[in-house]
């Protein structure tokens, strides 16, 4: 049988445009009803990055979350919304700074803390990810430094609590080794229902830092693998270019195939996002075969601190699994030495002031 997955279009976030999107991208399915069922504990994953408001288009938006939690009251089931955010942010900080607080304040939805760690095959697991009956993860459609996008899939992450993200990132260093860690963790938590924020997304410098781009539509359905293809397509890339699809693809974990996908609602060539800037490309180098160990070695790209922008909030610093950042108040520096490109620094920084700096080689593969 065939994956769906439903594109909804969505001009703004307008409370009103947005629930009736969202209503419209469930009923595409069979309606909200197939999914939760009365009485059940709904966990609603949202991507809460960091203490990011709404307008700057690094978290799901509020209004989103807002009709989601309305629809799973709707079937007589009782909501939650839990997430937990990049490097040493908190998440009571980052509820409070993504106007999640206010929004669980305004529906009476209770917002979960990190009480306990379950850890399975390795990977720690915020304990309340266990205590809840289905899990609906709500996606932000955004280019990332380390995965090339992070959709679906990737959001998953945010399961890992706290700085064990960190952690995870240096005992697997490499972007090929994180990958199945990553999608271990997926496959934990795999989520009963999606429906991706791409009203407005992000390409260029993400998940944090980058362009922000008003796409207009939502992406649903109960694969995250199949969500994820049909938005590389939807930005001109093959779906197996990005790391997090192949290697859940190749674990059987939901379709990449768009053969096997069928589309409801609005078809993907009349939506097609034009220039959706992806900054890197891990699989390219890839294709280099044996060379590419020799290659690599003159590949030069790493995060910087850009001291104009640096407000000294120490945030970074506290991210890094390998303490490489030093920041006070003459000097911050990152050193490349010890840094293993995880980019968290780039991710939580709240002041767009870390970038990756590449060399030419890096360029041209993408990187
Ligand atoms: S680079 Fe960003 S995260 Fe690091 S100290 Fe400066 S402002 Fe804070
Ligand atoms: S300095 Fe390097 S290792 Fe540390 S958080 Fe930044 S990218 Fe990761």
């Amino acid at each position: 049988m065939k994956a769906k997955v439903a594109i909804v279009k969505c001009k703004n976030y307008e409370r009103i445009e947005v629930e009736q999107a969202v209503k419209k991208a469930f009923d595409l399915l069979g309606g909200i009803g197939v999914f939760v069922k009365k009485g059940e504990r709904v966990l609603i994953k949202p991507n809460m990055l960091s203490a990011r408001m709404p307008e700057d288009g690094v978290c799901t938006h509020p209004e989103i979350i807002r009709a989601v939690v309305k629809s799973v009251r709707g079937c007589g089931a009782v909501p939650c919304i839990g997430d937990n955010p990049g490097g040493s942010i908190s998440p009571a900080k980052a509820y409070e700074g993504s106007g999640l607080a206010l929004l669980a304040k305004e529906e009476g939805v209770e917002l979960k803390e990190v009480k306990g760690i379950k850890v399975v095959n390795g990977i720690p697991i915020a304990a309340y990810f266990f205590e809840c009956d289905k899990i609906i993860n709500l996606p932000k459609m955004k280019t990332h430094s380390l995965m090339g996008l992070t959709g679906a899939v990737k959001n998953m992450y945010g399961a890992v609590a706290g700085l064990h993200k960190s952690e995870l990132h240096k005992r697997f260093p490499s972007a090929e080794e994180f990958v199945k860690a990553l999608i271990d963790a997926f496959e934990i938590v795999k989520p009963s229902l999606v429906l991706m924020d791409g009203v407005v997304s992000m390409d260029q410098a993400g998940p944090a830092a980058g362009r922000l781009r008003n796409t207009g539509f939502l992406i649903a359905g109960t694969d995250s693998v199949a969500i994820d293809s049909v938005f590389a397509e939807l930005i001109g890339m093959k779906p197996l270019d990005i790391l997090t699809t192949k290697e859940a693809y190749k674990r059987k974990l939901g379709e990449a195939d768009l053969e096997n996908i069928e589309i409801l609602g609005e078809g993907i060539k009349e939506n097609l996002v034009n220039d959706f800037n992806v900054p890197g490309k891990p699989g390219l180098i890839t294709v280099l075969g044996p060379y590419a160990k020799f290659i690599a070695r003159f590949i030069k790209f790493g995060p910087d601190i850009d001291e104009r922008l640096c407000k000294k909030c120490m945030i970074c610093r506290d991210s890094c699994p390998v303490s490489a950042v030093t920041v006070n108040s003459e000097n911050s520096a990152i050193d490349l030495k010890k840094c293993i490109k995880c980019m968290c620094c780039h991710e939580v920084c709240p002041h767009k002031a870390i970038e990756l700096k590449r060399n030419f080689l890096a360029k041209v593969f993408g990187l």
